[in-house]
């Protein structure tokens, strides 16, 4: 996609926040306890290789990924950190995964059988680093008894010229909750996995931000750290994180055009909105081609410090706005961010859309720039 750089839309990502969202956390792990920061869907829609450049300085000291091509990107880019693809990858990538050092999620013993196969088809000189991916409740992926897991380790250790058992994990599906029963019964089920294997590979990890944010005691020696790095709580307005959560992420843009339509006026597709006095309208260049979600009619941005209904229908490049009064054409307009007292969060964005923060950030298109700041 062509990316808009002719166009005064833009997000605007602040590193130091994710820095600052970064070292807060590290300082509160135990000594022998790694923050791996997530940088998937191209670090939550902040732009994968700047988050993960970002995350390097604060401490982190690896890097979790959704599927391979993004732990490509970092490599290219120069990153050699641990990187951890926590989805599963095709068998026959195994042998590029073992010369490019990306350790890899695996669910299934099959898995492990099939991707034998590649890597002695090909011989790559590493060894593939595995994860064993343990379901406790997530109903995701991941092996889902300790003696299918005993017979994963009892393959690896027979087939130990081509993988190295690198980690075993798994995944909480409600750290981010008030209530912690389901979250015990998964404990329940994962002190299980662990009581089957006492030789332990040298990651053992089940923390999301979630579970670091609110379950800390369950740390053991890696941290996922996804949202929270981007500051975004989890848990939307659920819990109150133990530190400050700075969000890294604004989206800025210019009016494009402003005029007064006279009374009685319609505004946008469909003709939804119609004009009740004479009223200032402006112009914002972004729609949901850009990700900014039709669903946002009736929601704000905010110019100078104050809060402007979205008029209309959101068009796919275009959006329309009421102004208090005129403005002139460059004005900046704030739809994430702040603007003179004034903030708009992506939490706020989220609960407006009917969803949570994480889907309004990574939502946002290659069409609009991301701009770094500090
Ligand atoms: C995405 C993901 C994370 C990070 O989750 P956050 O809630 O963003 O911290 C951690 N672990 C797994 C397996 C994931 O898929």
């Amino acid at each position: 996609m062509i990316i808009g750089e002719h166009r005064p839309s833009k997000l605007v990502i602040d590193r130091e926040a994710i820095r600052h969202n970064i070292r807060e956390e590290v300082q509160r792990l135990p000594k022998d306890c790694e923050l791996f920061m997530v940088v998937k869907a191209n670090g939550y829609g902040h732009g994968a290789v700047q988050v993960a450049a970002a995350a390097k300085e604060a401490g982190a000291k690896g890097f979790c990924v959704a599927i391979l091509d993004e732990a490509l990107e970092l490599r290219a880019a120069g990153f050699d950190e641990p990187i951890l693809v926590l989805g599963v990858v095709e068998p026959e990538y195994a042998p590029l995964m073992a010369r490019e050092k990306v350790s890899t999620t695996v669910a299934a013993e099959d898995w492990l059988a099939e991707a034998d196969h590649y890597l002695k088809l090909s011989q790559p000189k590493e060894p593939l680093r595995v994860h064993l991916g343990l379901d406790t409740g997530m109903g995701r992926i991941g092996f889902q008894t300790p003696a299918a897991l005993q017979h994963a380790v009892a393959f690896l250790a027979e087939h130990d010229t081509v993988f190295t058992f690198e980690g075993m994990f798994t995944h909480f599906s409600t750290a981010d909750e008030a209530s912690a029963d389901y979250f015990h019964k998964q404990v329940e089920r994962w002190d299980a996995f662990m009581a089957a294997v006492p030789d332990k590979p040298r990651y053992v990890h089940v923390t999301n931000s979630a579970t670091s944010l609110w379950h800390a005691d369950h740390n053991i020696n890696i941290v996922r750290y996804g949202a929270a790095g981007y500051g975004l709580n989890p848990s939307g307005n659920t819990l109150k994180p133990p530190f400050e959560l700075q969000p890294a992420m604004s989206l800025v843009s210019e009016l494009a055009h402003c005029k007064q339509l006279a009374a009685g006026e319609s505004v946008s597709y469909g003709a939804t909105y119609t004009t009740t006095k004479a009223e200032w309208v402006g112009t914002v260049s972004l729609g949901y081609a850009d990700g900014y979600e039709r669903r946002l009619q009736g929601f704000h941005v905010l110019v100078d410090g104050q809060p402007c209904e979205i008029i209309g229908r959101i068009c796919m490049d275009q959006f329309m706005i009421r102004l208090p009064h005129q403005y002139p054409r460059g004005t900046k307009v704030t739809l994430v961010g702040r603007n003179g007292g004034a903030e708009i969060t992506l939490q706020e964005m989220a609960e407006y859309c009917g969803t949570i923060n994480y889907e309004i950030a990574c939502g946002f298109t290659a069409r609009v720039p991301r701009r770094y700041t500090h």
